[in-house]
């Protein structure tokens, strides 16, 4: 049977240490880090994400700004928002909460912010520096995923990694990710040919897809380490629930170490959120808001 990889627990150690960062960064400046989160809409899923983040911004004692905008926001006011943000001292983190409305330009909203107070890490800059391996912020998702990898995996170079899915908040920064930890990469999609045959081949298979309980047991090499980062709402007897893209039940008893659904990634990801508000908090401070990764 794999070893489950306790996102729940590993979080909640991350809070904690982010927590004792928070309360020296405090004695060292007099002030604590600032996030702000920007919510457009009303969409439910989007509120309680956004709930959850401002829940933890609390608990490990950072500042948490909400600005809730009307579903019918234009472009301008919230590029007018963006702007005073990042000219706002007290503010070291910037979020907007994504899915936007469809008026609203995604990528020219993301392109506004201070690449400095980029906490989600998808402004272009950080993309770049990302793929340079020079990023001091990382985006969360990924993040979490690599640390996870890391509780499991003592070396992960030469490490062949899967990574299903290519999207720009998931698929394609865990790619860049592991390729700096020296792992083999392969990235498959929804245009992508015999993906059972290269998940087969996997030292570490990261599912970052959108389709619940897609991966089964047959794609999985016995040992492997399997990460889910998908969280899909489906209805089982009656009941509504959320599953992983892995069949867990089915992929369990092949891999060495997996992760549930819930209770692995989503944890990790707002915690790997206050990490990087904390890292942005002390950059700018230092006056080093490039500071490069070590
Ligand atoms: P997305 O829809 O932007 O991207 C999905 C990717 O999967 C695409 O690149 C697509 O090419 C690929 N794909 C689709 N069908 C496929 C198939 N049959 N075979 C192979 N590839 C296929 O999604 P996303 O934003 O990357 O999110 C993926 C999943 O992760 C979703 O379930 C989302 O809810 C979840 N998610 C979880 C967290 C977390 O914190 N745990 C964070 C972000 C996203």
């Amino acid at each position: 049977m794999a070893a489950l990889i306790d996102g729940k627990a590993m979080a909640q150690q991350l809070i904690d240490e982010v927590k004792g960062g928070v309360t020296e960064f405090s004695q060292r400046y007099g002030s604590v880090p600032g996030l702000a989160v920007v919510l457009v809409g009303d969409d439910p899923a989007s509120q309680v994400y956004v709930r959850n983040k401002v829940k933890r911004a609390h608990e490990v004692g950072m500042t948490s700004i909400e600005h809730q905008l009307p579903d019918d926001c234009s472009q301008h006011t919230l590029n007018q928002l963006i702007a005073e943000l990042n000219a706002d001292p007290a503010v070291h983190g910037i979020l907007v909460q994504l899915p936007l409305p469809a008026q609203l330009n995604e990528k020219e909203i993301i392109a506004a912010i201070a690449a400095e107070k980029d906490v989600d890490s998808f402004h272009p800059l950080n993309v770049g520096a990302l793929v340079t391996a020079e990023a001091n912020l990382v985006p969360c998702t990924p993040l979490g995923c690599l640390m996870m990898l890391r509780q499991v995996c003592d070396d992960l170079s030469g490490k062949h990694a899967v990574v299903i899915g290519r999207s720009n908040i998931v698929g394609k920064p865990m790619a860049a990710l592991l390729l700096q930890e020296n792992c083999t990469v392969t990235t498959v999609h929804s245009h992508s040919r015999d993906i059972e045959q290269i998940c087969q081949q996997a030292d570490i298979v990261i599912a970052a897809v959108g389709r619940p309980e897609l991966i089964k047991s047959h794609w999985i090499k016995p040992g492997a380490v399997v990460i889910d980062v998908g969280i899909n709402a489906v209805v089982q007897d009656q009941t509504r629930k959320l599953v992983g893209d892995v069949d867990f039940a089915d992929v369990e008893p092949v891999a060495s170490a997996i992760t549930p659904v819930p209770g692995g990634v989503g944890p990790m990801t707002i915690a790997c959120l206050m990490k990087n508000t904390l890292t942005a908090a002390e950059a700018l401070h230092a006056g080093q808001p490039n500071k490069l990764a070590s």
